[in-house]
């Protein structure tokens, strides 16, 4: 294995091509690659897929000494080293699952020299016998793979990660590179200022990943839309389905199973074994359907993933983002396809109400939600949506839904306001506060039992809305609540009004809607 650590020095590509079996290097990979091997600091934003690895392996294999990767991914370390030590790189790991025997050989290789690169979970680094082992040894530079954790304000905080602005401070001669696919500024920002790293290079590559489809559907019978979606476009292809709990990727494998489709499993509930015995057959099978919670993906690399579907929405456009970025790693044709209703936002926002943390986390956990909310309803293109989110700016794409098929837009200031208005006086009136259902209910006039016996049927707003269908009222209530003109509360979802209500209801803004793409013909409406 010696050869391997000769390469000369400013040989990056020939590293690329002997030994990753690449022809050319993508994007700013080869900048970034030669600023770290000449002893830079950098900051990288790359989305998910981009190319981050290599940016640190081959630096790691061009300097002299030991390149040390800081990784939350624990559960992956072996697979990492596994995929290394395959093409003949020198690679461990130390973390909290091994044993003695083994982090002893670990460290005696680390100290010999005879690695090329070590992976080191954040939390080994606060105990003093892993600093002194690095202390002891030679490294070649400092790797912090995805970095966004530092930030406090992101969507993937981990306290451990706070800890590695040691790094500078002891080691301050040692290059270090930090790595995210969260680009958003104030991340990149806030990981700047937390690792240290505010007079390292920015290399921000560019987000967007034009092979791939981004759509997003009103939510009816997700698990039916879904296999339509598979049937369809999808046919023998391998994807990932994202669930947000874990009975419903259990449910939804079964169906996927019922109907002859191929599909896996995974979630924190299922133990170890079968967790990696499903993880090798996703990625070393064609053509099946992993159906997960966002336990899963991280680190994952299968480069034919034709599909990843959102059967619940994502708690953040970073997250989304980085979930629907494992589709199309090998640049073919893909689709990210999220089926989103109004369950979603009652649910996460109760979620984020009952969720432990101070205001100021609850705070930023809305902000987030309503980043998502905000590209579930846009009428403009998503990839303009997302990359502006990501600080980007683009032109309409041409391949995502709403390019495609402009979603119209009306005038809900009117239905907004029977709405806002029925949600006031059952507070006014009656001081009583329901989920959407009644209100709805009220709206179309329908004397079911519980209207009778609260006598809804006496509000005066009571059957003035029956020119719009059940559905459509849903997504009324639905975009008041992604625009903030409504809230919902406690355990049962009912809805309240917020400050901004009232600028509705004495008609001093207007609502533009969004018109529901699968919009109910007239005649099945009034059938309802
Ligand atoms: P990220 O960590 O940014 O999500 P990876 O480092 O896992 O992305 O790389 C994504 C995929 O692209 C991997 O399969 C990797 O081998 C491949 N890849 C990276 N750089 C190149 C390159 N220069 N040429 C061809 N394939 C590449
Ligand atoms: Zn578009």
């Amino acid at each position: 294995m010696d050869s391997l650590t000769d390469v000369p020095a400013g040989a990056p590509l020939d590293v690329l091509r002997r030994i990753f079996g690449y022809d050319t290097f993508r994007g700013n990979q080869q900048e970034i690659i030669e600023h770290v091997v000449a002893g830079g600091d950098a900051l990288v934003l790359m989305p998910t897929g981009g190319g981050k690895s290599l940016c640190y392996q081959i630096p790691a294999l061009v300097r002299p000494g030991v390149a040390v990767v800081i990784s939350p991914l624990i559960a992956l370390m072996q697979d990492q080293v596994d995929a290394l030590t395959a093409v003949g790189v020198r690679a461990g790991f130390l973390n909290s699952t091994q044993d003695y025997e083994t982090r002893r050989g670990v460290e005696k290789a680390f100290l010999a020299g005879e690695l090329d690169l070590l992976y080191l979970a954040p939390e080994a680094l606060g105990g003093r016998g892993t600093a002194q082992l690095l202390d002891r040894g030679r490294v070649a530079l400092f790797a912090i793979d995805e970095a966004h954790c530092v930030a406090q304000w992101g969507h993937d905080f981990r306290p451990d990660y706070l800890g590695l602005s040691m790094l500078h401070e002891r080691w301050p001669d040692v290059p270090r590179i930090a790595l995210t696919a969260t680009a958003t500024s104030a991340t990149a920002a806030e990981i700047a200022t937390r690792l240290d790293l505010t007079a390292a290079r920015h290399f921000v590559a560019s987000f967007d990943r034009p092979n791939i489809q981004y759509r997003i559907v009103p939510k009816r019978e997700p698990r039916r839309q879904l296999l339509e979606l598979l049937r369809g476009e999808h046919a023998g292809d391998a994807g990932i389905v994202y669930c947000l709990s874990r009975a419903s990727v259990d449910k939804t494998a079964e169906f996927l199973v019922a109907n002859g489709i191929p599909a896996l499993p995974y979630h924190a509930g299922l133990d170890a074994a079968t967790r990696a015995a499903h993880q090798q057959r996703f990625l070393r099978e064609d053509g099946l359907i992993m159906v997960a919670t966002i336990a899963f993906g991280m680190g994952i690399d299968k480069p034919d993933v034709r599909f990843v579907a959102h059967l619940d929405l994502p708690k953040s456009v970073e997250g989304y983002y980085q979930e629907t970025g494992r589709a199309g790693r090998d640049g073919l044709p893909s689709t990210a396809w999220l089926a989103y209703g109004l369950q979603d936002v009652v649910q996460q926002r109760k979620m984020i109400e009952t969720s432990d943390g101070d205001l100021a986390r609850r705070r930023v956990l809305a902000a987030h939600l309503d980043a998502m909310l905000a590209l579930c309803e846009t009428v403009g293109c998503r990839r303009v949506q997302l990359l502006n989110y990501f600080g980007q700016q683009a032109q309409p794409c041409g391949n995502c839904d709403t390019c495609l098929s402009p979603p119209e837009s009306w005038d809900g200031t009117e239905a907004a306001q029977k709405l806002l208005s029925t949600v006031l006086r059952l507070h006014r009136e009656r001081n009583q506060r329901f989920g959407a259902g009644q209100s709805i209910d009220i709206l179309l006039g329908r004397s079911t039992d519980k209207v009778t016996q609260h006598r809804h049927d006496q509000l005066s707003t009571f059957g003035i809305g029956t020119e719009l269908s059940e559905a459509e009222w849903r997504g009324v209530v639905r975009q008041l609540l992604a625009q903030g003109l409504l809230a919902v509360e406690g355990d049962y979802g009912t809805l309240v009004l917020t400050d901004t209500s009232a600028e509705v209801l004495s008609r001093r803004r207007d609502v533009p809607m969004r018109r529901e793409a699968a919009r109910p013909a007239a005649g099945s409406r009034a059938a309802k």
